[in-house]
């Protein structure tokens, strides 16, 4: 296993829409097991591809407390089937908007469907920070930030912030 870099905003390579994985290979496995280690090692909760800088449909997570076991979860080419009507805020982070947290409204029950590691079909009906963490990490797939959920002028701050700083680092 290999911890990979994790992208930062303002990449655009975070905008991408993520291709979906046609076969689960050796080269999809090993994917897997580095956005393991690269989400431990943050530590973050949930993971898409797109943040290593791969543009695959796959996501890793583990919603465990500091004193639970591990939980890993993968899903390959989720997609949301439903929504419901009623929402719930949370407040978000990301990994590639380090320090960065502001609540967000989504819905609060989601119905998903993915691929498991062994390309079996799976549907589940989530909610909580489950939904939450599903539909953050579902975002990234198709190129949205939770940043994109907030006002303009916030998401602006934000961006502005994060480029000046990548500015710095690249002088
Ligand atoms: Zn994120």
């Amino acid at each position: 296993m290999a911890r990979r870099d994790i992208l930062i905003l303002p990449d655009k390579r975070l905008r991408q829409v993520s291709e979906p994985i046609k076969k689960i290979d050796t080269g999809i496995r090993k994917l897997v097991e580095d956005m393991f280690e690269t989400m431990y090692d943050a530590p973050g909760i949930g993971l898409a591809a797109i943040q290593v800088g791969t543009p695959k449909r796959v996501v890793t997570m583990d919603l465990a407390k500091k004193d639970e076991p591990k939980q890993p979860q993968v899903f390959v080419n989720p997609e949301i089937l439903w929504s419901s009507e009623e929402k719930a805020t949370y407040e978000e982070g990301c990994l590639s908007i380090p320090e960065f947290y502001d609540d967000v409204e989504r819905p609060a029950q989601v119905k998903v469907k993915y691929l498991d590691l062994e390309g079996e079909p799976h549907e589940i009906e989530a909610n909580g920070l489950f939904a939450t963490c599903l539909q953050h990490e579902i975002d990234h797939l198709n190129g949205v930030l939770f940043i994109d959920h907030l006002s303009k002028l916030k998401r602006d701050r934000v961006v502005k912030k994060f480029a000046k700083a990548a500015k710095r680092a690249a002088e």
